[in-house]
């Protein structure tokens, strides 16, 4: 049984409490290690150690800062198996995606390392003499960093890497059913050169430690990967203190199939978006729309690629869909499965437990698919987060459109058509913060990313992510002092 502590000004430092919380591997549910139960001393002490860092890095140059991130990227490839184990035996998502994701992550610290010393002010103008104006981007301070358990590394990664090269310092709290790979993940700063107190990392329940960030008066921001739910709360606690927050929530994402589309690549496109992390992705195409035409032989498709694929061990690179992460999530999954075909959905496939060759008896879903859904039914307007998808007709374009509008999200949508126009209309029309045509499941360190309504707000990734962790300062420079009238603005 391994311990895990936390990470606060470069070293491992046990909980405040004395308490640690059980951690397990999804697809043996074997209890092989426990991390810190983080309470509000805890993250006094990681706040502090912050605090405390900030000014040095405030002060050291972009190039420096920049520098130090590229160096941190070549230890992250250098350590990406590893991480990307850690992370299966965390969250039971397949080694094939938890090893590139690893690996990927570098992408994003090599990116905003570069990004670091170009992140230019400018020269106002101003309609009056002898008064130099310019603007300048500072950090902001300490920023919380709060992430999911899906992806953490990843999550991290679209954070961490943006608001360090800014010059702010990050307390970072991992969900806690995956905290480990973040934890191992820290003990890279030190090695790559960066001081002590830049980056740390408190471990434990949403409720105690998580909320203890958003209270804290040292932290003045928030970013957050995780549920609707818990991002509504978190804004309201951070509006306390008006705490800045960037927000990346959850999604019911459509995923909308023109009969013109090229059929094959489009019914792996939809499978992609739904069954690949077992459909705990917060950009799953949960909704599949149809046209009704080519609707029957769609999902007949479907159904037998869907089917055949290989459940089990994760860490197999032959698997296709592993355990779900969590026993909550897993409950959730099932329910939702009996909320189905209660509203009167047809299950076409799946719609159990999966405890048949690969699976080991903890929390495998077969992949599920529902047809004769529409569109007001709860199966297609709230999220499952797992390997169930909804399949919805349509007649038209514009019904397409209004189908796929017709929800509280608004993180992605996928477009499968070979029509130019139409590819480009529906683009335009829809209401996401990502819009995929005739491709899913696709991010990249340079293209922002984030949700409308309550699929979150603010960007992470590409020029924009960086913005969220920077305030404008604009200066003003008499050339000579003259203060003409104490009593009018000058
Ligand atoms: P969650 O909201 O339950 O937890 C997320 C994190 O918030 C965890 O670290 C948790 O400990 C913490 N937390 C919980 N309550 C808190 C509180 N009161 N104050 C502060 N922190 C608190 O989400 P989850 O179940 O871990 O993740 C699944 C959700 O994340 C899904 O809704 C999914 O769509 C979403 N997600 C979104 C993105 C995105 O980029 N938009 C990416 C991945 C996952």
């Amino acid at each position: 049984m391994e311990t895990f502590n936390h990470f606060i000004n470069g070293a491992a430092v046990a909980p405040a409490s004395g308490e640690y919380i059980d951690t397990d591997n999804p697809y043996t549910g074997e209890v092989w290690g426990r991390i810190a139960r983080g309470t509000a001393a805890d993250v006094d002490a990681a706040a502090a150690a912050a605090a405390a860092a900030f000014p040095g890095w405030k002060a050291t140059t972009p190039t420096a800062r920049g520098k130090l991130l590229v160096k941190l990227a070549e230890l992250i490839e250098r350590d990406a198996e590893h991480l990307g184990e850690m992370e299966v035996r965390d969250n039971g998502k397949l080694i094939a995606e938890m090893g590139a994701q690893a690996k990927l992550t570098a992408e994003w610290y090599r990116y905003y390392g570069g990004l670091a010393d170009k992140l230019e002010g400018s020269v106002i103008p101003l309609d009056r003499p002898g008064i130099l104006n310019y603007t300048k981007h500072e950090p902001l301070g300490v920023v919380g960093l709060i992430t999911a358990w899906n992806s953490p590394l990843l999550l991290l990664a679209w954070k961490l890497a943006a608001a360090l090269a800014a010059g702010n310092t990050a307390v970072i709290k991992p969900s806690e059913f995956t905290s480990t790979s973040t934890l191992a993940f820290a003990e890279l700063f030190g090695e790559a050169g960066f001081p002590p107190g830049i980056v740390n990392v408190v471990t434990g329940l949403g409720h105690e430690c998580g909320q203890a960030m958003v209270d804290h008066p040292d932290i003045v921001k928030i970013a957050f990967t995780g549920s609707d739910t818990t991002g509504q709360r978190i804004y309201e606690g951070a509006a306390k203190n008006l705490k800045k927050v960037t927000l990346e929530l959850g999604g019911k994402s459509p995923n909308i199939v023109f009969d013109d589309a090229e059929f094959e690549a489009a019914v792996m496109g939809v499978i992609s978006g739904i069954f690949a992390a077992t459909g705990q992705t917060c950009i799953a195409g949960s909704r599949a729309l149809v046209h009704r035409s080519i609707h029957d032989a769609f999902v007949e498709r479907l159904v037998e690629v869907a089917g055949s694929a290989t459940i089990g061990d994760p860490m197999s690179y032959d698997t296709h869909v592993g355990p779900v992460t969590t026993e909550p999530q897993f409950q959730k999954v099932l329910d939702y499965i009996k909320i189905a075909q209660e509203g009167g959905a047809t299950c076409v496939l799946g719609g159990d437990i999966y405890d048949g060759p690969g699976a080991s008896g903890t929390r495998f879903v077969q992949p599920t698919v529902f047809t004769n859904v529409t569109n007001d039914m709860r199966i297609a307007q709230e999220e499952v987060f797992g390997p169930v998808l909804s399949v919805i007709p349509f007649d038209t374009e514009a019904e397409a459109i209004t189908i796929a509008n017709d929800i509280n999200f608004g993180l992605a949508a996928g477009v499968w058509t070979q029509n130019l126009g139409r590819a480009m209309r529906a683009s335009d029309a829809l209401n996401a913060g990502t819009v995929w045509v005739n491709t899913y499941r696709a991010v990249g360190f340079n293209s922002p990313f984030g949700g409308w309504k309550r699929s979150g707000l603010g960007r992470e990734s590409g020029i924009e992510g960086m913005m969220e962790y920077v305030q404008t300062k604009s200066v003003w420079m008499a050339q000579e002092s003259s203060v003409a009238n104490p009593f009018i603005m000058r």
